[in-house]
């Protein structure tokens, strides 16, 4: 009997659901039969470990044969540590995402504070409740496996008995991995690509002034021709089929939210008052401290285009007004 938490989803192909509290779920993914590909695996701690024991208890891990770690947010790379060690094979995931991860955990939780405070009240956020915001702890991550091979766009890997070609993308993250199976079958998705209204696009301390929705319409774009019947395999939630179909949905999505910033735009705002004219209540109280982040990837995208302009104020926020 498989356990609850594990779901057949194709042959050889198996979705180990991982509990994020509040944030719902994220997956980690078993590909291939006898030499396996894990993909992920949930945020750290011993609940989602708990998991991956009794998925192996239930003999549906196979002889791991790659980690794939798409990308350097927690809740995908929290159990690699844990993973890499157990089965001691080879770590799969690009050059930026291993640096971001490996800085992440390495920075001091008064540092990581700081940043966030700083940047919460550049983008308008109220001084006392960015210092009361915590930013997420990636301390647990200090024995994140300095070792790996690492992935870049166009290359091609063979794993699991498939051969895999390598897409990397931005906008959720700096350099998300994605791969491509040859026979046109899987995709590996990550968080570049989820089902519903897609990844949330939030502009990080690190690159304020990025445009990473620029980043993110170029990859969608390379998914045009991707074939229909493709099985994804996201980060989150079910697995699909149509990838071209809802990758052009979720170009028209962000489209439409940069249209109505537009529209709506009262003056010079900051991100903080520019948040509501986009997002619904129900999504700003799911992203939480993101939501600044998110507006800014609208604002920012229409700042570099010349559509809108920048200025900061004496109180050290940034104001976007129509150009
Ligand atoms: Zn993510």
């Amino acid at each position: 009997m498989l356990p609850e938490f594990i779901e057949n989803v194709a042959p050889n192909v198996r979705r180990l659901v991982c509990p994020m509290g509040k944030a719902g779920s994220v997956n980690g993914w078993i590909i291939g039969s006898g030499a396996t590909l894990i993909v992920d695996g949930g945020v750290p701690g011993a609940e989602a470990s708990a998991r991956w024991d009794q998925a192996e208890q239930a003999d549906v891990v196979g002889a791991v044969e790659a980690i794939l770690c798409t990308h350097m947010h927690r809740d995908h790379s929290g159990q690699i540590p844990r993973l890499v060690a157990r089965h001691g094979v080879p770590l799969l995931m690009t050059e930026a995402e291993h640096r971001k991860v490996v800085a992440a955990s390495e920075a001091s939780t008064e540092q990581r504070q700081t940043d966030l405070t700083s940047f919460l009240i550049r983008q308008g956020v109220a001084p006392a409740e960015a210092r009361s915001t915590a930013p997420p702890d990636y301390s647990v991550l200090a024995s994140f496996p300095r070792d790996y091979q690492p992935l870049d766009d166009g290359m091609t890997v063979t794993i699991a008995g498939r051969a895999w070609r390598v897409l990397t993308g931005g906008g959720h993250s700096s350099k998300g991995a994605c791969l491509i199976s040859e026979d046109g079958q899987l995709m590996v998705a990550g968080d570049q690509i989820l089902g519903g209204t897609g990844p949330h696009i939030t502009v990080g301390l690190d690159e304020p002034e990025a445009d990473l929705l620029s980043a993110y319409f170029d990859f969608l774009g390379r998914l045009a021709d991707l074939p229909d019947t493709m099985l994804v395999l996201p980060g989150h939630g079910s697995a699909f089929r149509s990838l071209p179909a809802h990758a052009l949905a979720l170009r028209k999505g962000h489209q439409r939210r940069l249209d109505r910033l537009k529209a709506r735009l009262d003056g010079a705002m900051s991100c903080t008052e520019m948040a509501p004219l986009v997002f619904t209540q129900q999504a700003m109280r799911h992203f939480g401290y993101l939501v600044p982040g998110m507006a800014l990837s609208l604002a920012n995208h229409l700042w570099h285009r010349g559509e809108l302009q920048r200025h900061e104020d004496d109180d050290g926020v940034w104001r976007f007004a129509s150009a």
